[in-house]
């Protein structure tokens, strides 16, 4: 039977499995439960899939990772094999990012942006996390 599915459809299927539990992702989500915040994962029914969904406040939570997202860090940026390959890839990626964020915020969900490179300053990390979860 897995012969039905094809060989696209396949490929498009591996696409969309994020690595899931990821160091940042458990870090982030330990602090907010630590916080008292009750929280769903990986919420499939949601545009591209959102880390941590709180659903009674209506805000969501992606952790994203630097290079994958194209963030304007120095974790971030093209590798330098393969640049047609990844620029094509990541600028893919970014474009789902912003659609993502627009399908969100039209459904009235308020969206944080957490970047694996703000885990190295986990005072500022905090503090973002505690407004953002405050604020009514
Ligand atoms: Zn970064």
């Amino acid at each position: 039977m897995t012969d039905m599915v094809s060989r696209k459809r396949r490929s498009e299927i591996m696409r969309n499995i994020k690595p899931q539990n990821s160091f940042p992702e458990v870090l982030v989500r330990s602090l907010i439960h630590k916080m008292g915040f009750r929280f769903r994962l990986h919420v499939r029914s949601l545009p591209g899939t959102p880390d941590v969904v709180l659903p009674r406040h209506r805000k969501i939570i992606l952790i994203n990772g630097c290079f994958w997202h194209s963030h304007t860090c120095k974790k971030a940026g093209i590798p330098k094999s393969n640049r047609i390959f990844w620029k094509k890839k990541l600028r893919r990626n970014h474009q789902r990012d912003i659609e993502n964020l627009i399908a969100l915020k039209q459904m009235k969900w308020r969206v944080l942006v957490v970047w694996q490179c703000e885990l190295k300053r986990p005072a500022h990390l905090l503090k973002r996390l505690t407004k953002f979860l405050a604020d009514n």
